[in-house]
């Protein structure tokens, strides 16, 4: 099932799986917004 998370500065990172979405979504964060850091939960539960 694919999954959605629109981060807050305006990217939609997308992922074919709950874990290809977990893994985007960390390396955007690494990339974009060094310091700040989701947990696997926090990020699920954003995603739609
Ligand atoms: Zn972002």
């Amino acid at each position: 099932m694919e999954m959605y998370l629109n981060c807050p500065c305006g990217e939609v990172i997308e992922g074919v799986d709950e874990d290809d979405l977990v893994t985007k979504a960390q390396s955007h964060l690494s990339e974009a917004h060094p310091g700040r850091t989701y947990t696997r939960e926090q990020i699920v539960f954003m995603a739609s």
